[in-house]
């Protein structure tokens, strides 16, 4: 029998492309739903999924296309997981072909079958077990892993989290222990399972522990914890009943902030290994770890931003740790927001999700407002650690040297005296931001991004932070040839020079996107930071991602005040957080910890608001404010966006949905209006807002203009896509 499937391509069409499957029989035709199949696509061979099949069609089969072969001989998404995808469809408006190549690994989007890779393994040598003691010997260490193993085998690479390659040796030389390379097995994790000593929570974590435990089916919680405030060990008591029950969790991180501390902690505490999903993984890690979720071999997941599309054979819980981190966005293709996506599969799956911050997003708080999540406050630090004391300094009329007041240049120095360790953000990587002709003026400028170059020094070239375009330092001015050239403004490596030189018996390190780069470099340098092998830290961002210093008592905030002025409604909340996370790196431990902003605006309301009242006061206000002013969360916002070589083309593409969005009462049209990063690579950018206090309003009026803009031949000139719930105008 043949029979007409409807299938979901990875291409940008709304719509569902038919084949035929020859010789299947009635039993399988229930079966093919969620099933991936490669078929002709044009000159190409393509992968997609079956979403439908047809049994009466009232046209000549024999003109439809065969496909080339079943790839899956079970479906790689049940009912639940196809549901999803058409959810997120109709909520990001875009074609379902592509949501669901995103949310497959990539390895499963390409034609490629899936064969697990060999690793090796360690077992006890049965047949060498007589006379054990004594040729155990006296080594803890071996007799530890020896036992270890007699529960079963497990993989060498986990042992060797907890073991040291001489013991593996030793005891594989005795002939104790095999070692054996085959396929990937089963994990029967539930048997491994082993809860470790834990720290008596204090009362607020027992009340949030309790309150989630106590819930039954969906349940949204905001644990909102200062920094510190011991979070984690809220996760991992409340999911410790989960695990015991054999329900697995999936734990959302940061992309920079998920290191093996992280993951170690789960490990230690439950004596099982972490399911770990990351972008420094190859196609295959990711893909073996996705299989293991979705057959029930792994208990915990840890993965960032696409790890909400792991499938859990027995979901118990969803958590989201720094939920208003916004690497939980994507920014391209699909552009789905994490947090959103977990909060419709906790719904689906009935189970509760639980958002952690010190810094809540303003959605979140306002759903706490609207009784949506239940709150749980942590107000303290755990242990005896104290939240630092956060103070201002005022910069106006001040002798600074390297952008650093001459005053806190002193207290910089009584704190390395004092053997601890100094945080200096800046909000810049390279030297400096710009470099300028002293005779005319004239800046080295990317023009295809039509902005400046930044001035890297150690790597000794120009780059382009848009595109990433590299050139040479110049010599001469680009425009006139003059000899003399200054560079503006400032950066991480100048002022990690300016600290050398100025504390020349300290050692300094810099952190930020170009010296972490490569496998593993972070992590390494925040080993080396907790054992104090650098005094002072000189970075970006990166060092607010939720890391520990319990060496570090000062933190000093440089060059943030062009937040304080910003077109985006959204920067105060992210100047906000920032500065909280920043702030939360000091006094970790039992030294008291102090923050120093420092601002030629001390006045200005947010930072008053701030550092007197704490982050959760100051976006209590903020929300008011963006209620008067109609602002999200209080109306929804989806962008339309455009890029197109030609300015006067991307208005006018943007401009043709207007008459639509007219007819829509119920909403307003902002725009267009050119992005904030108005041209990169060749391209401008320009973007049209629509906002309405109904989400499903908005998402009808979209509709209807993404079906009209789709027909039109001006759309296949441009680049253009829809952004559901913007974060940012860039
Ligand atoms: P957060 O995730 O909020 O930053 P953590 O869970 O990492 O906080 O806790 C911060 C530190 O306090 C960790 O070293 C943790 O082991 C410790 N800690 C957490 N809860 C307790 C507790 N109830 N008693 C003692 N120490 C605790
Ligand atoms: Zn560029």
């Amino acid at each position: 029998m043949s029979v007409i499937i409807q299938v979901a391509l990875p291409v940008p069409l709304f719509r569902f492309f038919d084949y035929r499957i020859e010789s299947i029989g009635q039993d399988d035709l229930t079966t093919l739903l969620g099933k991936r199949v490669s078929v002709p696509f044009g000159p190409r061979q393509i992968v997609g999924m079956i979403v439908d099949v047809q049994q009466d069609v009232d046209y000549d089969r024999s003109k439809i296309k065969a496909i080339i072969e079943l790839m899956d001989s079970e479906a790689i998404f049940d009912s639940t997981f196809l549901s999803l995808a058409s959810w997120l469809s109709d909520f990001y408006l875009h074609p379902l072909g592509e949501v669901i190549a995103t949310m497959l690994p990539v390895l499963l989007r390409k034609s490629a079958k899936l064969e697990w890779p060999h690793i090796e393994y360690l077992s006890i040598d049965e047949s060498n077990s007589q006379d054990l003691d004594v040729k155990l010997g006296r080594s803890k260490l071996q007799l530890a892993l020896y036992k270890q193993l007699g529960i079963g085998e497990r993989a060498l690479k986990d042992i060797r989290k907890t073991h040291s390659a001489a013991t593996v040796k030793a005891l594989i030389d005795k002939g104790l222990v095999q070692k054996q390379s085959k396929p990937i097995q089963a994990l029967d994790w539930q048997a491994q399972l082993r809860i470790a000593e834990k720290p008596r929570p204090n009362l607020e974590q027992s009340i949030a522990i309790s309150t989630i435990n106590e819930a039954v089916g969906f349940n949204t919680f905001l644990l909102e914890g200062v920094t510190g405030s011991g979070k984690t060990e809220v996760y991992l008591q409340i999911i410790e009943p989960l695990l015991l029950a054999g329900k697995q969790v999936l734990i959302l991180v940061p992309e920079i902030g998920l290191t093996p501390q992280t993951v170690s902690r789960f490990e230690s505490r439950f004596g099982i290994s972490v399911g770990v999903l990351h972008s420094n993984l190859n196609n295959k890690e990711r893909a073996l770890v996705w299989k293991q979720a979705k057959e029930g071999e792994i208990g915990i997941v840890i993965g960032t931003r696409s790890s909400v599309f792991t499938i859990l054979k027995n979901p118990g819980m969803i958590i989201v740790d720094e939920e208003h981190d916004e690497s939980f966005k994507q920014q391209d293709g699909l552009r789905y927001h994490a947090r959103d996506v977990a909060a419709y599969r906790s719904k689906q799956l009935d189970i509760p999700l639980i958002l952690g911050s010190a810094t809540p997003s303003l959605e979140s708080l306002h759903n706490t407002i609207v009784k949506k999540f239940r709150h749980l406050p942590l107000t303290q630090r755990a242990g005896n650690a104290t939240m630092p004391t956060q103070l201002l300094m005022d910069m106006r009329n001040q002798n600074h040297q390297f952008g650093i007041a001459d005053s806190m240049l002193e207290k910089i120095k009584v704190q390395l005296e004092q053997g601890n360790q100094v945080m200096v953000f800046v909000n810049r990587r390279g030297y400096a931001p710009s470099i300028m002709c002293h005779s005319c003026g004239h800046v080295e400028s990317c023009e295809p991004c039509a902005t400046p170059f930044t001035v890297h020094k150690s790597a000794r070239n120009l780059q382009c932070h848009r595109c990433a375009a590299t050139r040479y330092i110049p010599n001469k001015c680009s425009r006139c040839g003059h000899k003399e050239l200054v560079t503006e403004g400032i950066g991480t490596e100048q002022i990690q020079l300016g600290l050398e030189q100025l504390f020349p018996d300290y050692k300094s390190i810099r952190i930020d996107s170009d010296s972490v780069r490569g496998k593993g470099k972070l992590t390494r340098l925040l080993t080396q930071i907790n054992n104090n092998e650098y005094q002072l830290l000189i970075g970006t961002q990166i060092l607010s991602k939720g890391h520990h210093f319990p060496n570090v008592t000062m933190v000093l905030i440089l060059n943030v005040d062009g937040a304080l002025f910003s077109a985006d409604f959204r920067a105060p909340e992210k100047l906000a957080q920032l500065i909280t996370q920043l702030a939360g790196r000091a006094g970790r431990s039992d030294k008291q910890g102090e923050m120093w902003l420092q601002t030629h605006n001390p006045q200005h309301p947010l930072l008053q608001d701030l550092i007197n009242n704490g982050y959760g006061d100051f976006a209590r206000f903020a929300l008011l404010e963006r209620k008067h002013a109609l602002l999200p969360p209080y109306e929804y916002q989806i962008a339309l966006r455009v890029e197109s070589t030609y300015l006067l083309q991307a208005e006018k593409f943007l401009k043709m949905s207007l008459p639509i969005f007219e007819q829509f009462q119920k909403l307003r049209a902002i725009g267009p209006f050119p992005a904030f990063i108005e041209k990169k690579q060749g391209r401008f950018r320009m973007l049209l807002i629509v906002q309405s206090a109904s989400r499903s309003y908005l998402n009808k009026a979209m509709t209807q203009v993404v079906n009209f803009l789709d027909q039109q031949a001006e759309s296949k000139r441009v680049k253009w896509y829809v952004d559901v719930n913007p974060i940012d105008f860039n």
